[in-house]
Order: structure tokens, then sequence, then C-alpha cells
């Protein structure tokens, strides 16, 4: 392991003696991951393309509204096909104060491009959301959180503050000398509630079963003093019984005094000035040849 060699005997230490932190994100993914993945074989179906139209249609708009009410902000990462098509939900998210990052252009697997071809998608998703909200650094969040050696040389070399697709560790780190702000599968939405019609599997999870779930695993980050990440999409998260579920349980968590609440970019800034050096992984490790 090529970790700090003191890695399993430290607690991460939070500001202001906070025990552990809390951030709130949304993967506004829409349309695009159909799109990427129908590319080389479009198609005439829309059912899918409706389900999840209805994210940057009306599903944003009730998350930013409940988020609003709670005083939260978020950490919304935009593919930039999104953006384009979507300026107006753009422009209501940076409005509500909340941070925005990048999610590629189309949505697009890294592991199935070519290095010119990540490049791309990172410099497209760039441009494509700062036509909406003006040139800023931003974080990264790669579709479908995965990720190459290579995209991280290539987030570096654009001057990205953060990524935040892994789940090395459960509070922020260093991958290949980028801050590295985990995200973990059983916080993502997608995993309970992703359903489409003719899918074979289990119906969807009961909100109520998903939140506690969630609220379980906030109680187990606190006690070793973690970082509790949730990860929403608006076009699953965005509905009734899920929108009131979310509301309930971030409610009784902002009153946590314990907890500190930021966005990803604070966590990244946090993390950068206080862990220099400190809980480094290389993916030299990953490499066998
Ligand atoms: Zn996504």
């Amino acid at each position: 392991m090529s970790a700090n060699g003191s890695i399993h005997e430290r607690t991460y230490r939070w500001p202001d003696g906070k025990r552990s932190a809390a951030a709130f994100s949304i993967d506004f993914d829409g349309e695009t991951p159909y799109l990427w993945r129908t590319r080389h074989a479009p198609s005439s179906a829309i059912a899918e393309l409706e389900q999840r139209a209805f994210g940057p249609r009306q599903g944003i708009y009730r998350i930013l509204e409940m988020l609003a009410h709670l005083e939260i902000r978020a950490s919304v990462f935009i593919p930039g096909w999104i953006a384009d098509k979507y300026p107006e939900a753009v422009e209501a998210i940076a409005a509500g104060g909340h941070e925005i990052g990048l999610h590629g252009y189309l949505h697009e697997n890294v592991q199935a491009l070519s290095t010119e071809e990540i490049e791309e998608t990172i410099v497209q998703g760039k441009e494509a959301i700062e036509r909406i909200i003006g040139p800023r650094p931003m974080g990264y969040r790669s579709p479908s959180w995965e990720l190459t050696p290579q995209t991280i040389e290539l987030l570096k070399r654009h001057g990205i503050l953060y990524d935040s697709s892994l789940m090395g560790f459960d509070h922020p780190y260093w991958i290949d000398g980028l801050p590295e702000v985990p995200v973990q599968w059983l916080l993502d939405d997608a995993i309970y509630f992703r359903f489409f019609g003719g899918y074979a599997g289990p119906p969807p999870t009961n909100p109520q079963m998903v939140t506690d779930l969630w609220r379980q695993e906030f109680e187990g980050i606190k006690r070793f003093g973690g970082l509790f990440l949730l990860t929403v999409h608006s076009w699953l998260s965005g509905r009734g019984s899920r929108i009131l579920a979310l509301e309930k349980m971030l409610s009784k968590m902002r009153e946590d005094p314990e907890i500190w609440w930021a966005t990803c970019a604070e966590i990244a800034a946090y993390h950068s000035q206080h862990y220099v050096g400190q809980f480094h992984v290389s993916t030299k490790e990953w490499q066998h040849d």
C-alpha cells in the first residue's frame, strides 16, 4: 500500500471540532446515460428518454426547493449536453447558491475512450457549463463513477479542483495528487430506484427503507468520523414519495450539531489545505504491466 503509513491509526479531523462531515450531491444525468449507451444503435423508442427527462423538467426543481427550505447547498455534477439542452435548470441551480461540477459531455464512460476523447469530454463539458454561468474552477465526478489514471492526469492538467468518483476511504484522500471526495454505492439513490419498463429485476425500494439505510450509514460514518456524501438523481429522487422521505431524513440530520455540512468543493479545499501529503494513494498500485 502506497498510502501513508499511519493511515489506520488516524481519525480524520474536521473543521471546528466537528465529528464528521455531510454533503448532498446531485448527478444531473437526465437523458445522457441512455444517449451514450445507444450511441451506435439509435432507436425510435422514447419511453426511457421521457422517464429520464422528468429529471431536468420537474425533478430538479423539486429537489432545489427542498434544499432551499433545508438551507443545504448541494454539489451538482452536470453533463455538458444537459447544460446545452436545459440552460434554465443550470441557471436555477447556480441561483440557489449550489456548486456546479463536471460530469462528462454525454455521460461517457471514460474506460471506453482514448485519452484524446476523454480530454474532449472535459473541455466540452466545461465550456457548455461556462457558457451559462461563466468561467470558474470546477470539480469533477466521472460518469458511472468509473475512472482511469489517464483521466486523473487530464483533470490535473485542466486545473480541475478535485475528483468525486472513488471509494478508497470514507473521508477525503489524494489519488495521484488530486483531492478525492469519495462517494459510495450505498449512498446512491440509483441502486434502489432505477427501474425501466420490461426490466425483470425487483421493483423500486420503498423510499422509507432507503432513508432508513442512509440514516444508519450516517450514524456509522459519524461514529468513525468520515464523510456522509449522498448522491441523488433528479429523474429518480424527484418523484413524490422519495422527495418526502428525503426531506424528512435530511431535516433530522440538519439538527445534528456535530456534523459539518459543506459542498464537495469546500471539502476538497479543506483537505488540500490540511492534509498535504497524507492519505495519498497512487494508481500505480493498480497497474500490473
Ligand atoms: Zn451520472
